[in-house]
């Protein structure tokens, strides 16, 4: 069934593991001897509970959450949480540092102005074509929270660590580098990522919350825009993404019973990263675009020697089977997003076509 499946090397939407695909398509039209698929069940019934639930709990366990987080499924996208953000924590006195370190800072800092709310950007890689991450960061005064992007996904640079903010609780935007690594989630008050980089297919983005964070949302807000709203319903307030929900609890079972846990997960990416950041440190040919230490294990960004061998290497490409490897429409360039459920043969063999494409061009 599955041998004209290329090597998919996507932003986002992105790959999602053969098996879990494979069990969406088996228990499609019979959910779990309900007779329905679980796009017909309706989200108040057992059925749906168990698959939330589960999904939740899963989240918990794999990042070592403690009771004080609430896992929450949201539409909107990150894209949503940008303007959520500021307007459920930055009520009147309030301030809050952002780091912009791309196209994806860049947005959730336009959309707090849009607001009129106080926020400051303390750091940024501007300066450089976003092609780092700042260190050494001054953090303002009694800021009710940082916020950061966790990787880069135009750019392909990526936190290594998160900043010493001295106290002050992180918002991350984790899109498209959640559960590909362990981190202690206590310096966080809040981080969210949409599924369709690392954890499912669109139209559901996952929001992990501290219960502080929640005692700071204010009433005179849209309810759809609060997130005690959903928190107070198990994301259940009005209709969830069911079946988005239920593929990112089949994502989250793969990654601990298939992987192995998030550990296994994280040693796996990292050599694949390594690998794919051989190949190109190697040649002289292909040139990474992040700054060492501050690359992406997530998204290797990188050039060739001009703009026309890089539109026949993404050609190329694609006729041996490797597709999305066009860097973003903002940057040029080339870009292969390796999220996990990307395996380590297709590194392999990318890394195989890379190296025969240089030999053939360089
Ligand atoms: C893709 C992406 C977004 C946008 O996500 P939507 O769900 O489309 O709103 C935001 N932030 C980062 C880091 C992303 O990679």
């Amino acid at each position: 069934m599955a041998d004209n499946r290329i090597y998919n090397f996507n932003a986002g939407p992105a790959a999602l593991p053969l098996s879990v695909l494979e069990e969406i398509q088996d228990s499609f039209l019979d959910f779990r001897g309900s007779g329905m698929s679980i796009t017909e069940v309706s989200h108040r019934s057992k059925w749906f509970d168990d698959v939330i639930n589960d999904a939740v709990e899963r989240i918990k366990r794999v990042l070592n959450l403690d009771d004080r987080f609430q896992v929450l499924f949201l539409q909107g996208g990150a894209s949503m949480q940008f303007c959520m953000i500021p307007m459920n924590f930055l009520t009147e006195g309030k301030h809050a540092d952002y780091v912009n370190t791309g196209t994806w800072s860049a947005k959730a800092i336009k959309e707090a102005r849009i607001q009129g709310k106080t926020i400051q950007v303390v750091a940024s890689s501007e300066d450089k074509n976003f092609s780092y991450i700042p260190e050494n960061i001054a953090f303002s005064e009694g800021a009710a929270y940082v916020h950061v992007t966790s990787n880069n996904t135009i750019k392909g640079t990526q936190w290594a660590e998160f900043p010493d903010t001295g106290g002050v609780p992180l918002i991350a935007d984790m899109s498209s580098d959640i559960l590909s690594r362990t981190f202690d989630a206590d310096k966080f008050g809040l981080f969210y990522a949409g599924a369709q980089k690392n954890m499912g297919p669109a139209g559901v983005c996952t929001v992990i919350v501290r219960d502080d964070f929640l005692k700071m949302v204010p009433e005179n807000i849209p309810t759809m825009l609060k997130y005690s709203t959903f928190a107070a319903k198990n994301s259940m307030f009005n209709t969830p993404p069911c079946f988005a929900v239920y593929a990112v609890q089949l994502v989250l079972k793969w990654l601990e019973e298939s992987v192995g846990g998030l550990e296994k997960m994280e040693a796996l990416n990292r050599e694949k990263a390594e690998m794919l950041y051989g190949v190109i440190d190697e040649s002289g040919f292909y040139s990474g675009t992040a700054a060492q230490g501050s690359r992406s294990v997530m998204n290797v960004t990188f050039r060739l020697p001009d703009e026309d061998l890089e539109k026949s290497f993404i050609q190329k490409a694609l006729e041996n089977g490797f597709g999305g490897l066009k860097g973003h429409r903002s940057v040029g360039g080339c870009r292969a997003s390796i999220y996990n459920p990307t395996p380590l043969k297709a590194i392999g063999a990318l890394c195989d076509f890379m190296q025969a494409f240089e030999r053939k061009n360089g």
